[in-house]
């Protein structure tokens, strides 16, 4: 033992790498333990990004497939190679989780591999391939992120029942897919596999698809992804899943426990949601007591033990990267004596389907629950220029903002690019600005973008488009 380090960071995700990060850039001396080989976490390795690239290839393949030739383009002989997409992946993963390694190492952060653990106060114990070496810290901040909730009864073998794990790994493409869970995952890791070729029917235990997305998003997102090929099962929830030679006989019935009904399958992916995972991590040296889920609380990342920092997917508030990540910057800073803080009601989500889905701000249900007073606009892709032009329609914009002062309050959209385009919503929240800001805001012609601008246009009732 022979320095003391001003933070040790347990985990190298999104939230881990970018404390480790910032910690370095303000000067603080610090260890960023990970037990994979690579750095990046759940996002980089095995979530965000190999999910994004193969969205990407079979998106490129469908249109190919389906959509060039109403559009001129004659493509003869068209058929996709599934380890070459698989090799794509795989070379942007390596080079994003090298990236992260080069980052640590021009900050100055320590990376230790090995799994850590938490030996009382400022003592981590890390057991990596180089033996067992105890650390001496001044902070210690979990960032040891989420793994996937299993389904009672369903194992998961990674091979004909996957997790998100597993499925975007499968060596052939099923004949029928079944998804569990009708929420981010299922429609995202779904598309891939429909779009290759995959019957694709989804088990779903709510009697809607995408909980948490505004419901009018939620009901027209659900309509294109049946048109697309998707069958939904809703209010329904699996029982058991029997292995048989030839596949898969997944038994369910209906969720106020009535109607049983069972589907064949190739494969399943049990995709019901992840929960913290903080195994083996000495929470208890420390006295550190997870809630009933899991979770650690925080006080602006805070814990209730001295000294202890906790960021990302282990503590509440959304599942995603970008949260992790931000949480993750503000704790460095707020270690370093600064004032990092992040603004929970401007976080947005993207669903990465075509079209995509992106919301940031509160739902219109949400609004109703707090009986707030609220306005709306919105616009619809079919009377945008540009999304005509490129036979793009399917979606539309949705604004609310509040009904006195006009202040946005959340934007909701789905369309061709809109998960790029929610950055813009992002930062209107930001600035807490009014939906008249954005109206009077010149936006490019022609551009999908127009779409927002003429959304909140709507909210006064002075669109110019219809
Ligand atoms: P993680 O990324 O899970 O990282 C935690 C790290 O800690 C892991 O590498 C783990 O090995 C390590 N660790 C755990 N315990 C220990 C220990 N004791 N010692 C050492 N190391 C330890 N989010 C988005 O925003 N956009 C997306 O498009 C998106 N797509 C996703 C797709 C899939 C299929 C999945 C599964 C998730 C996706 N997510 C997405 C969610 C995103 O991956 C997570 O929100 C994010 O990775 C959380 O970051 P984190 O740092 O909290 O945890
Ligand atoms: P989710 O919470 O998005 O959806 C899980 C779905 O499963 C819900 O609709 C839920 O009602 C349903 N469900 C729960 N128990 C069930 C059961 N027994 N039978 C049938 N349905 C059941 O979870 P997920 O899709 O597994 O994703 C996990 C996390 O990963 C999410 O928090 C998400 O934020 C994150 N993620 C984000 C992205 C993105 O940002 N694009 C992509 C992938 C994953």
């Amino acid at each position: 033992m022979s320095e003391v380090y001003d933070v040790v960071i347990i985990g190298g995700g999104p939230g881990g790498y970018n404390c480790a990060i910032r910690a370095g850039q303000l000067g603080l001396k610090t260890a960023c333990i990970e037990s994979r080989k690579t750095l990046g976490g759940t996002c980089l390795n095995v979530g965000c990004i190999p999910s994004k690239a193969l969205l990407h290839t079979s998106e490129l393949y469908e249109a190919a497939a389906k959509d060039f030739e109403g559009m001129g383009i004659k493509v003869d002989g068209l058929s996709y190679d599934l380890p070459k997409m698989m090799e794509g992946k795989a070379e942007a993963v390596k080079g994003l989780t090298e990236g992260v390694a080069f980052l640590l190492k021009k900050n100055k952060v320590d990376h230790i591999r090995g799994k850590g653990r938490i030996a009382g106060k400022g003592k981590v114990e890390v057991d990596g391939p180089d033996g067992k070496q105890t650390l001496e810290t001044k902070n210690i901040v979990i960032a040891t992120g989420s793994e996937v909730t299993p389904l009672p009864g369903v194992e998961i073998d990674e091979e004909r029942i996957v997790s998100s794990t597993g499925a975007l790994e499968l060596s052939a493409v099923p004949k029928k897919l079944v998804l569990i869970g009708a929420g981010v995952i299922g429609l995202e890791l779904g598309s891939v596999w429909r779009r290759l070729g995959a019957e694709v029917t989804v088990v779903e235990y709510l009697d809607r698809i995408l909980p948490g997305i505004d419901g009018e998003i939620a009901k027209q997102s659900q309509r294109i992804f049946k048109k697309q090929g998707f069958s939904f099962e809703l209010a329904r929830k699996v029982t058991g899943i029997d292995k048989t030679d030839s596949g898969l006989t997944i038994a369910t019935e209906a969720a106020d426990g009535g109607k049983e009904k069972s589907f064949e399958a190739d494969v399943a992916i049990v995709c019901i949601g992840r929960r913290p995972y903080t195994d083996g991590l000495g929470l208890e040296t420390v006295g550190i007591e997870p809630d009933k889920r899991g979770f650690i609380a925080n006080d602006h990342f805070q814990t209730s033990a001295e000294g202890v920092w906790v960021v990302g997917d282990c503590t509440h508030g959304p599942m995603l990267a970008h949260k992790a990540e931000d949480e993750g910057t503000a704790c460095a800073e707020r270690i370093a004596g600064k004032a990092g803080h992040v603004n929970y009601d401007a976080i947005p989500g993207v669903v990465y389907t075509h079209p995509e889905i992106a919301s940031v701000g509160a739902t219109e249900e949400q609004l109703k629950e707090q009986g707030r007073k609220y306005k709306t606009g919105k616009f619809s892709f079919m009377a945008n220029s540009r999304a005509r032009a490129n036979h793009e329609t399917d979606g539309m914009v949705k604004l609310l903002a509040d009904a006195e002062t006009d202040e946005l309050l959340g934007a909701h959209m789905i369309g061709k690019g809109v998960g790029e385009m929610i950055a813009e919503l992002c930062l209107a929240l930001e600035f807490r600005a009014a939906s008249e800001d954005i109206a009077r805001t010149s936006h490019p012609h022609p551009t999908m973008t127009e779409a927002i601008r003429q959304a909140a246009m709507g909210v006064e009732g002075w669109t110019m488009q219809a």
